[in-house]
């Protein structure tokens, strides 16, 4: 195992930015390569636990000689949203300079302008040059997880319609309950890893990509870091890579995925249409029915007429939900999965901001 860093100059003088990388070489040239980071949201820390743990069993599997594909490893993608703490908390999604979304804005490029992105480094800010060379990585591989976390949510996945049913495995592996397939429409990571490859060449548009994979993983919620679940997901992905052949190991036998796989159109993002305190009826994991009471908003509190019921629009299963108890009017409350297309327009790209 190598362990290097990418120094990464700040926006401001006497900053330096340092990222840790840590690379395993593979032992066989036609097995896939794959590069997985963690926290790109810097406050979402289930993809950093998991990977301290998978690079222990990692270790020993390379001591072992069983590393078959190159394994690059970034447990924590974002030093400048780490050091964000903003009136005591943590900041880990926007970067407070440019007001811009860590995991928006990548570039869209072709496969072959690949090494483009670490050229002229002065013409962008620490935090583009810090999404340059994450992409640069990713592209350098076959395979790339990228580990998020919701606010309260199931273990779920975003995935381009592109990678799917062939990532079926890794649902099963991380014990997914859902899987939302995405319309590879937007600047996010993970869709500016599977453009590059779809657009290999200048003017090429591929439809599919045998032998590629590029995932949003989500960790379940913000709180769930623990040493079980990490342990417990490090195993998950260890499972996937010995049953994609990058790790040299006997194989369990997978369990199938048994989750849903929904289209994005089908998610019901459920919204509040007054300010309030909120009162959640239902949580996540539960299968709700059309017109069951997910949430009442006080909107006037202490008024008799003053509550506003929110209902489920469709029958489905609830994904995720916000942690917060107040709600400001349109902001999201829940994401629910379903059978249907919701009837509430959505743009192309990603649910949220
Ligand atoms: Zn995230």
């Amino acid at each position: 195992m190598d362990v290097s860093e990418i120094i990464i100059a700040g926006d401001t003088p006497g900053v330096v930015w340092r990222l840790p990388v840590f690379r395993f070489e593979g032992a066989s040239a036609e097995a896939p390569r794959i590069y997985i980071q963690a926290a790109l949201h810097a406050n979402e820390l289930p993809g950093t636990a998991l990977l301290h743990f998978l690079l222990d069993r990692l270790r020993q599997a390379d001591r072992d000689g069983a590393i078959l594909g190159g394994i690059t490893i970034v447990p924590q993608a974002n030093p400048i949203g780490s050091a964000q703490a903003h009136f005591g908390e943590l900041q880990g999604r926007f970067d407070l300079g440019s007001r811009t979304n860590f995991n928006r804005d990548f570039p869209l490029i072709s496969l072959e302008d690949r090494d483009c992105l670490l050229e002229q480094p002065d013409l962008y800010s620490a935090a583009d040059r810090l999404k340059r060379h994450l992409l640069h990585m990713a592209l350098g591989a076959d395979l790339v997880l990228d580990l998020h976390c919701d606010d309260e949510g199931l273990q779920y996945a975003y995935i381009d319609e592109a990678f799917w049913p062939d990532a079926a495995d890794l649902a099963a592996a991380l014990d997914m309950k859902a899987v939302l397939l995405s319309d590879g429409e937007s600047s996010a990571f993970e869709e500016a890893v599977a453009h590059a490859w779809k657009h290999g060449r200048e003017g090429e548009r591929r439809t599919t990509l045998p032998g590629r994979l590029s995932v949003t993983v989500e960790l379940r919620g913000t709180r769930d870091v623990y040493p079980e679940l990490a342990r417990k997901d490090a195993e998950g992905v260890f499972r996937f890579l010995v049953g994609r052949g990058i790790v040299a190991a006997p194989k369990a036998g997978l369990q199938a995925f048994a989750g849903k796989a929904v289209p994005l159109d089908n998610i019901e993002m459920i919204r509040a249409p007054e300010a309030g305190a909120i009162l959640f009826h239902r949580d996540i994991g539960d299968n709700v029915k059309a017109g069951d009471l997910l949430a009442t908003i006080l909107a006037r509190p202490g008024a008799p007429e003053g509550t506003i019921e929110i209902r489920a629009p469709q029958d489905g299963l609830v994904v995720t939900r916000v942690s917060t108890r107040f709600a400001r009017r349109r902001s999201d409350l829940m994401k629910i999965a379903c059978a249907e297309p919701s009837r509430t327009a959505r743009k192309p790209g990603t649910l949220e901001a």
